[in-house]
């Protein structure tokens, strides 16, 4: 793969200059137009001041100028740092001021709720310099650029000094920081370097063949790895279009999938699911459908069934990732169906894997279920600004927590037990929720559960399940309970039981269990 971000847009440039780069709506760019786009931002962000190192904030919603102005981030030698577009007020200026941004891109949608002089004022000591780029089709605020003028202001930068500053990026500077999703604490911001952003969708591009005829259905956030390096970076590797979507409809999308026969798409289990029980599901012709990459959640086996047999996909391949190594482990297409049924696949090239205990922090052996930790090339260079946290995180040796439990069987096939923080134990005896979650999910009428641990007196801790039935269902807990009880150890059988209408998730759709917890021991007391 190319060395860095702007060698990999020259490269691809160069080698399918006609073929369609990004198609959003009436909108559709070839590579060689998208390749002019950000050159001719980047020069805007040099007007603007960008600094090699610079960081540039984009705060926007999928779209072909959310790919335009983040690739021209780290085309100009800056630093991309994508924003969380649930995000509001106060938390958009926490993390451009923990940026430091220079530049922040922004739909004018957001500026109600998110003030000019909010962002400027998270910007102390830079609030005359910082620039604020608004992307919308409405007329900027006063002291803003609007985005559309971004190249006008760079007309005068040259050639020559565009290419100047290119040929300064190198492989080993920082080209991105993305968020946590922010399931377990505060999000926390990932310093990675080019060319681990780049190997990263190589390596999911070349085990997964994606090839220049495939059509990219992104419809993950792209403030969000999955949405950025499996999405655009590795449609960019490959020469093949970018469909993003920018809110998640499943009728749009479905119509999308139809009218534009796209190909691939990577997601969370969730997103799957809503598109098999979308109403306009069984009217529409999702033939063209051939791979799905799914991770950041655990998957369910019944859906890759669902996903193969309706929904029509070739190859459903579940992959495990996290923000500080985006591309740990994957199945494989040829891997035997048991395999892509109950594991997360082997580790990448490049990536090693461990078991530890996470008590003792002895190595584990097959089958013996410990903290999953990663080591290589691809494990991020460290958190913003928090080298306490990147020291509990990396090992001096390099080895990465991640904080997920789990096994690896003799052939090196790993499998998520759950989240470390996410284990409790009751009266002596570890629970896994994803287990008990895994047993609700198979009785008629669940939708989704939830399942967390809470103090209790006499046991530790006991589990508490929050679960969603389907529309029109009359289950009660104690039928949740009844059917736990024939199926599971008692230890593992919740204690409390509550139907709720849906679960509290973040914006990677995660549900938050700190969440549920704080509401199960608030109660309580
Ligand atoms: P934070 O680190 O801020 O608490 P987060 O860990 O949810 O949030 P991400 O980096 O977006 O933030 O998500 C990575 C996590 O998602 C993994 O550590 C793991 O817990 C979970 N995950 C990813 N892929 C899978 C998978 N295939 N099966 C189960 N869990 C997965
Ligand atoms: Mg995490």
């Amino acid at each position: 793969h190319p060395p860095t971000m702007p060698a990999a847009l020259r490269a691809v440039a160069r080698e399918h200059p006609e073929r369609p780069a990004v198609v959003d709506g009436e909108t559709s760019l070839s590579f060689a137009e998208l390749h002019e786009a950000v050159r001719a931002a980047a020069r805007g962000y040099l007007a603007l001041g960008l600094r090699p190192g610079d960081r540039v904030c984009v705060w926007a919603p999928n779209s072909w100028r959310w790919v335009v102005a983040g690739l021209a981030a780290t085309y100009a030698g800056g630093v991309l740092v994508p924003v969380n577009t649930r995000y509001r007020g106060e938390e958009v200026a926490d993390v451009v001021a923990r940026s430091r941004a220079r530049v922040c891109v922004v739909a004018d949608g957001f500026l109600g709720r998110s003030q000019v002089a909010e962002l400027r004022a998270a910007l102390p000591g830079l609030d005359e310099q910082a620039a604020v780029v608004v992307v919308g089709d409405g007329e900027a605020p006063p002291s803003t650029t609007a985005y559309d003028d971004l190249a006008g202001l760079g007309a005068q930068v040259t050639d020559a000094d565009l290419d100047a500053r290119v040929a300064g990026v190198g492989p080993d500077d920082v080209a991105d920081i993305l968020f946590t999703s922010g399931t377990t604490g505060r999000s926390k911001g990932v310093l990675t370097a080019h060319r681990q952003t780049l190997l990263a969708a190589e390596r999911w591009t070349s085990t997964c063949r994606v090839t220049a005829e495939d059509r990219y259905l992104v419809i993950s956030p792209f403030f969000h790895s999955y949405g950025y390096k499996v999405g655009i970076v590795s449609s960019l590797l490959t020469g093949c279009a970018l469909h993003p979507v920018a809110a998640f409809d499943t009728e749009r999308v479905l119509a999308m999938i139809e009218r534009e026969r796209l190909t691939i798409c990577p997601g969370a289990p969730t997103i799957f699911h809503s598109l098999l029980e979308s109403p306009s599901f069984p009217t529409t012709d999702t033939s063209s459908l051939r791979l799905a990459n799914m991770g950041s959640a655990s998957i369910p086996p019944r859906l890759i069934e669902r996903m193969l047999d309706e929904l029509s996909f070739e190859l459903v391949v579940p992959a495990y990732g996290m923000t500080e190594c985006v591309v740990a482990t994957m199945c494989r297409p040829g891997d035997p169906d048991e395999v892509i049924g109950t594991t997360n696949g082997r580790v990448v090239d490049g990536v090693e894997m461990r078991v530890v205990d996470p008590q003792s922090g002895a190595a584990l052996g097959p089958g013996e279920v410990g903290e999953i930790q990663l080591r290589g090339e691809m494990v991020m260079l460290g958190y913003l600004d928090d080298p306490e946290a990147t020291a509990e995180a990396v090992e001096p040796d390099g080895w990465l927590h991640t904080g997920d439990l789990g096994t690896v069987d003799a052939d090196g096939n790993m499998r998520i037990t759950d989240r470390l923080k996410d284990m409790y134990i009751c009266g002596g005896f570890n629970v896994y929720p994803a287990e008990v979650e895994a047993v609700l999910a198979r009785l008629d009428g669940v939708v989704e559960a939830a399942v967390v641990g809470v103090p209790d007196e006499r046991m530790g801790e006991v589990g508490a399940a929050y679960v969603v039935a389907r529309a029109g269902h009359d289950l009660t807990p104690d039928d949740v309970e009844a059917f736990l009880r024939e199926r599971l150890a008692n230890f593992k059988v919740p204690r409390h039981v509550e139907l709720v209408d849906e679960l509290p998730r973040n914006a990677s759709l995660k549900v938050l269990k700190a969440e549920l917890r704080a509401r199960t021991t608030t109660k309580d007391d």
